[in-house]
């Protein structure tokens, strides 16, 4: 496994590859979720290629940008132990040449759910996306379901700017509680590992949205949205349930 740390020498590796590329991007503190994404990547191209790199520009929020988990040496070996075959893990300088002087927005989509609560989220997201897709150059890209909005945005930039990339969608995985995997887990704290399982019984089981969003009050979330969009039920909370004693954000969302 090879470990590339800017697009130049990303850039000089590629030349030498003519197989297919699978490439799976991530913010890295990799959990069994990615894992998921880089083995279904392993079985469906020749080589796969992760990047981790965690892009401040789609942070609105900088204490949850400065909490976010950094794991890079076991991050490597979980990579190296899937028979991923280069990691790309670049500095800002190295990405944004232009300091985020030119950024990708959207004007439907990214406005409402996440887009709505964490202003410029996705121009972040779409942004670094298009970046890494041009310096990586794969013919498929996987994304999860745990981020629907994310990867419905990114399927609509694909098709916007006829990139010639197949984005292909996993499946969300979940702790055996149904907690949906997520790197910012492991801020919760022990009553929060215990009621965070709720938030995917509550939306997978309820009849309607009141009554979602009364249970969901009922045990102290703080609700930023609950809604139904593309034939799913998506849902933030937000709890104090943590070990640093910040408020912790989670998202989930299920097939209605
Ligand atoms: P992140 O590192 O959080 O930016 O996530 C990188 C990729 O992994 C994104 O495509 C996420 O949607 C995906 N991902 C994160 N958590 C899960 C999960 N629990 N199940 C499936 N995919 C996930």
């Amino acid at each position: 496994m090879i470990v590339l740390k800017t697009p130049q020498s990303y850039k000089n590796w590629r030349k030498s590859i003519t197989k297919t590329i699978g490439f799976v991007p991530t913010m890295g503190a990799l959990h069994d979720g990615h894992k998921e994404l880089l083995k279904i990547a392993k079985r469906d191209n020749d080589i796969v290629v992760l990047s981790i790199f965690v892009n401040p520009t789609q942070f609105n929020d900088k204490n949850d940008f400065n909490n976010y988990p950094n794991s890079l040496n076991e991050d490597l070996e979980i990579a190296r132990q899937i028979g991923v075959d280069a990691v790309f893990c670049p500095q800002f300088e190295d990405i944004y040449p232009d300091n985020y002087k030119f950024t990708v927005i959207e004007n439907e989509n990214s406005k409402i759910l996440c887009g709505k609560s964490r202003q410029g989220h996705f121009d972040g997201v779409l942004t670094i996306v298009l970046k890494l897709f041009n310096i990586i150059a794969p013919q498929k890209a996987y994304f999860g379901e745990k981020d629907f909005q994310q990867l419905q945005l990114i399927k609509n930039m694909v098709e916007a700017f006829f990139l010639p990339i197949e984005i292909v969608p996993v499946a969300i995985v979940r702790e055996k509680s149904g907690l949906a995997l997520s790197s910012r887990n492991v801020h919760l704290n022990e009553a929060g590992q215990k009621i965070a399982p709720k938030i995917f019984e509550i939306i997978s089981n309820t009849k309607n949205l009141e009554i979602a969003k009364n249970e969901l009050i009922n045990l102290n979330f703080e609700i930023d949205y609950l809604e139904e969009h593309w034939g799913r039920r998506f849902v933030a909370v937000k709890t104090n349930l943590t070990k640093n004693g910040n408020i912790l954000r989670l998202i989930d969302n299920v097939k209605i």
